[in-house]
């Protein structure tokens, strides 16, 4: 099943999400159903809270670039009650975008390296330090759980030159070819 998502301005993006446990209800089904919705709208990543839903689950699967970054072959995972316990290494800048926040691109400073530990789909438990492409896709899905989105940490200078076109988005005002839901 393909989700909507939910856009900037929705209070939804803006909540901490919670931890679910192993029993949590169709947990198969909806996993399958953030793949579809993520790759309906072509995005790398998505997190829960972008279908609605405030777990700390995320998806990602970021394989189709290992042509250009061989960092990404095979990355295509399930984060269930993920945990970063470190963020280090480089401050490296770099182009984002968001299926939540569509018609924006910025530039993002993100440490190259984190500490992760999480639950994949089959409950099994991993703890790894990953780095590059694959450590800034992780992070930004993380921000999602805690209500970040990549427009708050750009730069000042240019979060006042996106102001106009985010405020258009939690008013409605957007035009992408996958399902959403919007405040207004
Ligand atoms: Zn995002």
């Amino acid at each position: 099943m393909i989700y909507p998502v939910y856009i900037y301005g929705h209070p939804v993006l803006r909540r901490k999400s919670e931890d679910i446990s192993s029993d949590y209800e169709d947990l198969d089904d909806f996993i399958k159903s953030m793949f579809e919705t993520m790759y309906r709208a072509n995005g790398v990543g998505l997190a829960a809270p972008q279908v609605g839903r405030n777990i700390r689950l995320f998806v990602i699967d970021a394989s189709t670039g290992a042509d250009e970054d061989p960092s990404l072959e095979g990355f295509k995972k399930v984060f269930i009650n993920a945990k970063i316990h470190s963020r280090d290494g480089e401050l490296v800048p770099m182009n984002e975008g968001c299926l939540s926040i569509p018609g924006i691109w910025e530039d993002v400073n993100r440490e190259s390296r984190v500490h992760i530990s999480y639950y994949d789909e089959n409950w099994d438990f991993h703890d790894e330090v990953l780095e590059g492409l694959p450590a800034r896709i992780i992070q930004h899905e993380y921000d999602h759980l805690d209500g970040i989105l990549f427009t708050d940490k750009i730069s000042p200078i240019r979060r006042r030159m996106v102001k106009g076109k985010l405020s258009g988005l939690s008013k409605g005002k957007l035009d992408v070819d996958y399902k959403t839901v919007t405040v207004r």
